[in-house]
């Protein structure tokens, strides 16, 4: 049967979208960045799919993601850098997950080291300049000299030099020149004092694109894995990726209504001439974001707009007149995003309505909706 609401994900476009990001950087590897549940395409497909298309290496915010993953079979190189003191480092050492470190995990890790009876792999981080974790510079000499001293006990092994860029997404500002510039003084100092890592790791979607010069040995590619472009100014189309996810459900009432019917909680909507409503069973508690009125949905082969306020369950598209007699629309397909080349309205298109992001909409998208892999 016909889900009555569901998110399609393409993972013939996931595929697609690591050859894509691997052919940019090559000779540099890929790491596929899966958290939040691959972006809201379910984390343990999409892995699986940007490991065959070549990705060399995921990338998760927590290591219980990475537990997960290490359950599910995945035997990938795979890194987790968002650590709290409650994080399960042993079980993290004991399945050979990679942690980032930016100052006071080190301690944490080196004991579930000891304890598992081997070392824990680990990357350095250093924050150069967006204010989130990673080492602050003053303090990035000590981490270093303090990791050695554990590599040299047999209790960890440096793999990596990393940090995250704060701007590549405005490829116009200076910041990212400056970031750069401080990453590669934190590589020279790790180095000089005799590190010698596997990977040094800088750039994000936008930097694959925009700044080779951030590429080093991996990139950590999110929201271009899933198709999706991370710059105001660009399409998916014109960067060469494939929008993986269409969250669509089947209309679940259509009516005629008079000039002058409002519509929806608040009624801050009235139709302006007879008109078509179709009632679509997806709202704010399925990750629509309420403030998405105005957004495109595609419907029956045409395309119309979110009228009133969404609920949580449910929202009314205006399909501006009236259909020939006899004709409806229920049970019909409404498609709020998907391919813009399929004819679908882009993700980008319900980001700008909800004054948003394209990674907002799609990581929101709730597990109440059943995602059906293509
Ligand atoms: N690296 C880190 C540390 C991140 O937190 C993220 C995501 O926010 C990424 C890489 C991937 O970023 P993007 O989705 O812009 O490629």
């Amino acid at each position: 049967m016909t889900p009555e609401r569901q998110v399609q994900v393409d993972l013939e476009a996931i595929r697609h979208n690591v050859r894509r990001i691997a052919q940019i950087v090559s000779p540099a590897q890929v790491m596929a960045v899966v958290k939040a549940d691959g972006y809201g395409h379910g984390m343990i497909p999409v892995a699986q799919a940007a490991l065959q298309a070549g990705a060399n290496w995921l990338g998760v915010a927590r290591v219980s993601q990475a537990l997960t993953l290490r359950e599910a079979g995945i035997e990938a190189p795979l890194l987790a850098w968002l650590h709290t003191p409650a994080t399960d480092f042993a079980a993290a050492v004991e399945q050979d997950v990679d942690l980032g470190v930016s100052g006071w995990e080190l301690d944490h890790i080196v004991a579930a080291a000891r304890e598992q009876q081997r070392p824990a792999r680990v990357h350095l981080k250093i924050d150069t300049g967006l204010g989130r974790n990673g080492s602050p510079a003053a303090r990035w000499d000590s981490l270093v000299g303090e990791a050695l001293e554990y590599q040299d006990e047999g209790l960890l092994r440096v793999v990596g030099l990393f940090s995250h860029l704060a701007v590549a997404d405005e490829p116009q500002r200076e910041e990212t020149d400056a970031q750069l510039q401080r990453f590669r003084e934190a590589v020279a100092l790790a180095e000089d004092a005799g590190v010698d890592v596997e990977v040094r790791h800088l750039a994000n979607t936008p930097a694959i694109f925009s700044r080779p010069d951030t590429h080093f040995d991996l990139v950590r590619a999110g929201v271009g894995i899933y198709g999706l472009s991370p710059f105001a100014g660009q399409t998916s189309e014109e960067l060469g990726l494939r929008p993986a996810m269409t969250l669509k459900a089947l209309v679940a009432h259509c009516k005629e209504v008079p000039a002058g019917q409002g519509v929806s909680y608040g009624l801050k909507y009235y139709t302006k001439e007879p008109s078509t409503l179709a009632l679509v069973p997806l709202g704010y508690g399925d990750g629509v974001p309420r403030s998405g009125t105005g957004a495109p949905v595609r419907i029956a082969g045409g395309v119309y707009p979110v009228v009133g306020t969404i609920a949580m369950d449910q929202l009314v598209v205006d399909l501006g007149g009236r259909l020939p007699e006899g004709e409806s629309v229920l049970g019909a397909e409404a498609v709020l995003f998907g391919a813009a080349d399929d004819g679908d309205p882009s993700v980008d298109l319900w980001a700008a309505a909800a004054g948003t992001i394209n990674y907002e909409i799609v990581t929101r998208v709730a597990s109440s909706v059943e995602r059906v892999y293509l």
